[in-house]
């Protein structure tokens, strides 16, 4: 593989959810876990790559408006000063700087901020987008249909395989499916690390380390399947895996890795 490096990863903080533990990892305690939603911005010599857009801006103002239920099942600490926008500015960028959208799954708090991107490329995994229109009932609450409406008619591409985005081996979608359809990872190659976001494809440490599947995965056996997967790029890849909800990488992880 051509052994291209992207620059640099900034972590962007997003809203706070409170929910419990065995929500994340089936069997776990029902313990209430402060699990972060960030999102992470990728800079490569030829453009910016978003992973994740976190959750909607509007639940800001009227959660249950936009939220209905699952405002008060995920209660979460968020302020005005912590968009999406806001952060990528304060890292001296745009929003319309980005080149490419990677979303890792089409659930409320990952899909929130599409809006913010007409120009990009948008990219998820294959049947994502379909799914997030139309998820099965007992799934529906986890997607909010009016993240997606206004990104119609949007640039979006789907993958069923790995991918790299650049050529050059420095940033790879992965096709992790299993927790939704579509769900994806992402694996980049950095100056002095290699290392892989999760989105939604393992949820704890203890879910990696002992091979555990969460709740909701609408396929285990694939989510089991991805999440091995993962692990062995850990172990036998030597790349650094970033758990999106994890609380214990969100603190121990510099927020940003070059
Ligand atoms: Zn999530």
């Amino acid at each position: 593989m051509a052994e291209g490096r992207a620059r640099k990863i900034w972590a962007l903080a997003g809203a706070t959810i409170h929910i419990p533990r065995s929500l994340l990892m089936l069997g776990a305690e029902p313990t209430i876990v402060d699990a972060p939603t960030p999102s992470f911005l990728i800079e490569h010599p030829k453009g910016l790559v978003l992973f994740d857009t976190g959750c909607n801006p509007k639940i800001l103002d009227d959660p249950v408006g936009y939220w209905g239920p699952m405002a008060a099942a995920m209660p979460f600490d968020w302020s005005k000063n912590e968009t999406l926008d806001k952060q990528i500015e304060r890292v001296g960028y745009k929003t319309s700087d980005i080149k490419y959208v990677v979303l890792s799954h089409g659930h409320l708090d990952h899909a929130g901020g599409l809006t913010y991107f007409p120009q990009a490329t948008f990219i998820a995994g294959a049947g994502e987008l379909r799914y997030s229109y139309w998820p099965d009932p007992d799934r529906r609450w986890a997607f909010i249909l009016e993240d997606f409406v206004p990104t119609r008619g949007y640039k979006w591409t789907e993958f069923g395989h790995d991918q790299d985005l650049f050529g050059d081996g420095a940033v790879t979608f992965l096709y992790t499916p299993g927790h939704t359809p579509g769900e994806c990872s992402i694996l980049v190659n950095l100056p002095n690390r290699r290392v892989l976001i999760t989105g939604d494809a393992v949820h704890t440490r203890a879910s990696l380390d002992n091979e555990v599947s969460m709740p909701l995965s609408v396929n285990h056996g694939q989510a089991m399947a991805s999440l091995k997967r993962i692990k062995a790029i850990r172990d036998i890849g030597g790349a650094q895996i970033w758990i999106t909800h994890d609380p214990d990488d969100w603190k121990e992880y510099p927020h940003q890795l070059d």
